[in-house]
């Protein structure tokens, strides 16, 4: 169990930054509003997510690290398929198996708060405002040859950070703070729901240059409904590393959006500049397959072409658009 506990780790935790993403994950679909990343030593030495959503149970908290039962992998042979079968479920599992986890949560129906030592499975009260509070110490202390790949510090909190973002963009209804090594190093204020929230989520995140820099995207090609914020071409940038895609609300890197996307720009970009570009893509969720790949990352669309057209046009539509 421990074994398959690791090999699964493997497929979704390459690096602070995938802990980082999972964490957050686990804390958004609890309904937080707030949530505060801390981290040491580039995430090795600890990884540390609070939020203020609906917290555990402490009945539920061993279960919650424990991997599902769904998964029946009997057999090296087998592994094969697991990649296309995910690994939902088998997050806090995974990472529990490759670090020392601790889990301190406290449901909104309980007196006090619980703590959970991932190793021992000893389970305390503990005290703590509503919410969940998870530790992740030692990242692969058990897996040396996964700890030799990582990079510096800086390099490892700049991916955490990177992850934050991702999901700080499509959130601007919840507040997001990044501390590393006692210093708080980004802090994104709730902005509530609508368009201008976003607006100003997205200029908090990328920057007031960038939204000075932009033009607002918003198209319907059909059932696909596009929008976001499309950078200048002269706000373009040497390196593809501020592309921003969303399918309904999740973060994807997908081709069909970055071909058509790069397609709008072909005209007007010069050499090998790349677009800055923040793009939700919205369509019926049962024209989109998100269980591709365990992070759930990659996507594939029943109709490729659709989504392009409907990319291509949005984009083709801003750039087009006068400026204000
Ligand atoms: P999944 O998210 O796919 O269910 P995880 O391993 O990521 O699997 O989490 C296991 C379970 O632990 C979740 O289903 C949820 O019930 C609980 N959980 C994890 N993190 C939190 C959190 N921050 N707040 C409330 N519950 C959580
Ligand atoms: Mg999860």
């Amino acid at each position: 169990d421990e074994l398959i506990s690791q090999i699964a780790a493997g497929e979704v935790v390459e690096r602070p930054a995938s802990v980082v993403r999972e964490l957050l994950d686990n804390a958004l679909d609890a309904g937080a509003t707030q949530i505060t990343l801390r981290l040491s030593a580039g995430g090795v030495r600890l990884i540390s997510v609070e939020d203020d959503g609906d917290g555990i149970v402490p009945e539920q908290m061993a279960t919650a690290l424990k991997r599902h039962a769904t998964s029946k992998i009997a057999s090296l042979a087998e592994l094969e398929s697991v990649g296309t079968m995910g690994f939902r479920g088998e997050a806090l599992a995974a990472i529990n198996s490759i670090a020392e986890l601790a889990l301190l949560s406290r449901a909104t129906d309980q007196s006090n708060a619980w703590l959970l030592d991932g190793r021992t499975g000893e389970l305390k009260p503990a005290a703590r405002a509503g919410g969940t509070t998870v530790e992740v110490k030692e990242l692969f202390f058990s897996v040396p040859a996964r700890r030799k790949f990582l990079k510096t510090d800086a390099t490892e909190l700049a991916h955490c950070i990177d992850a934050v973002r991702r999901h700080a963009l499509a959130r601007p209804d919840v507040g997001f703070a990044i501390w590393h090594d006692g210093k708080l190093v980004e802090q994104w204020r709730r902005q509530g729901d609508g368009d201008a929230a976003r607006t100003r989520r997205i200029g908090d995140v990328l920057g007031d240059d960038f939204l000075a820099a932009s033009i607002a995207v918003d198209h319907r090609v059909g059932a696909v409904r596009v929008t976001g914020r499309a950078g200048l071409p002269d706000h373009a940038r040497s390196r593809a590393d501020q592309q921003f895609a969303y399918v309904n609300g999740r973060y994807v890197r997908d081709k069909v959006i970055v071909h058509a996307a790069r397609s709008a720009y072909e005209d007007v970009l010069h050499g090998h500049r790349q677009p800055v570009y923040v793009l939700f893509v919205e369509l019926d969720p049962a024209r989109v397959d998100v269980n591709v790949h365990p992070t759930k990352i990659e996507v594939r669309f029943r109709d490729g072409r659709e989504v392009h057209q409907a990319v291509r046009h949005a984009v083709d539509q801003a750039l087009a658009a006068p400026r204000a």
